[in-house]
Parts: structure tokens; C-alpha cells; sequence
């Protein structure tokens, strides 16, 4: 299984912005902003994302609204493989299927389109997103492609910020691959 190095880690994590208190206060957000202006940062990313992947003989990526897009259809461009975009309600314009999930206050909900695999049986799928934190978005999204009669086979992300515990909850239901913990 092909893996970054810890000096890789080190120079991909240095290409990404931190900004404090946006978007309320308390919360650090990464700007991952920066490492796709950074035309060698974002190459050596999707380099490695795509040496890992290759050999997983997947049918379809997914990406989760928004930044999970940037990554995912760049992937899937690289692996000539279809794209499939997980979005927040009422985007998708044909029959949906969705899932809700809690949030710190509330709810909030998912949705793909109900024929968003339906050209491969058992299709295996690989879900993709820029960043994992209570890993609410994560967990909807795999059980989302799950009730489909696709099977996620591991999810992506490029940042897990490994004091939400994110990790723990979706790697319960799939195999779970994160580039950097911070
Ligand atoms: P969660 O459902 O809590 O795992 O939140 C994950 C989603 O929120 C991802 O799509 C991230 O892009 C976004 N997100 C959450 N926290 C941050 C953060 N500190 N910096 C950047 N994006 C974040």
C-alpha cells in the first residue's frame, strides 16, 4: 500500500494555509487554497493519490460537496475513471437519495443521484474529501453510496484533524486513508 513519507507529509502540510477563527472563532480552518495555487504541490498530491490507487480496480469516485470535488474529479480524470458528486440538498437535479446527519446544532443532509452507479454492478466506489473532522459528513456519505448497490471500499482525505475523532467513526463502517494528521 503505497503511503507518503514523513518529508512528504512535512512539505504537502506546508503548502496548505491555516487561518484562525474563520469561519466563527475557535476554529483553525486549512486552507487547502494555497496548495492548489501551488501547481507542484498540487501535482505531487494527485501523483501520489493516483500511484496509490490504480492498482484498486475501483469503478467510480465520489466526491463530497465542495472541495471533495477538486480532488475527486482530478483523481478520476487521472484513473479514466467516471466521477460522482455527493451534494448538499436540493443541488442534484434528477432522482435523489439521501441521508441526514447531526451536526454540532441540528441536522444536516446529504444526496446523489439514485442511478449515480447503476452502470456497474457491484460497483466498487472510493470516496474522496479534502478534510475530516467530527466525521459526520464522511459517515453519511459512505452509508449514502452504501445504500446504493455500490460499496464504498475506502475513504480519502487529504486532512484528518485527529482530535474530532472522525477517524474512529467512519473506519468503522469502511477503510479509512488519511495524507496528513494535524
Ligand atoms: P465533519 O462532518 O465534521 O467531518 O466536517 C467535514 C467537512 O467540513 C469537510 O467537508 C471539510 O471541508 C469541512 N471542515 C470542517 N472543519 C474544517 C476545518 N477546520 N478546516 C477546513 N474545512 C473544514
Amino acid at each position: 500500500m503505497i503511503e507518503m513519507t514523513n518529508e512528504e507529509k512535512k512539505y504537502l502540510l506546508s503548502t496548505i494555509r491555516s487561518i484562525n477563527d474563520f469561519p466563527k472563532p475557535g476554529i483553525v480552518f486549512r486552507d487547502i487554497t494555497t496548495l492548489l495555487n501551488n501547481k507542484d504541490a498540487f501535482n505531487f498530491l494527485m501523483d501520489h493519490l493516483e500511484k496509490r490507487y490504480k492498482s484498486y480496480n475501483l469503478d467510480f469516485i465520489t466526491g463530497i460537496e465542495s472541495r471533495g470535488f477538486i480532488f475527486g474529479a482530478a483523481l478520476a480524470s487521472r484513473l479514466r475513471l467516471p466521477f460522482v458528486p455527493i451534494r448538499k440538498p436540493k443541488k442534484l437535479p434528477y432522482i435523489t437519495i439521501s441521508q441526514k446527519y447531526s451536526l454540532e446544532y441540528g441536522v444536516d443532509e446529504i444526496e446523489i443521484h439514485i442511478d449515480a452507479f447503476s452502470s456497474v454492478k457491484d460497483a466498487k466506489v472510493l470516496l474522496v474529501d479534502d478534510l475530516i473532522a467530527t466525521g459526520g459528513t464522511a459517515k453519511a456519505s459512505v452509508e449514502l453510496i452504501n445504500q446504493t448497490n455500490a460499496t464504498c471500499v475506502e475513504a480519502c482525505f487529504l486532512i484528518d484533524l485527529k482530535d474530532l475523532n472522525g477517524a474512529n467513526l467512519v473506519s468503522k463502517l469502511t477503510p479509512l486513508y488519511s495524507i496528513l494528521e494535524v
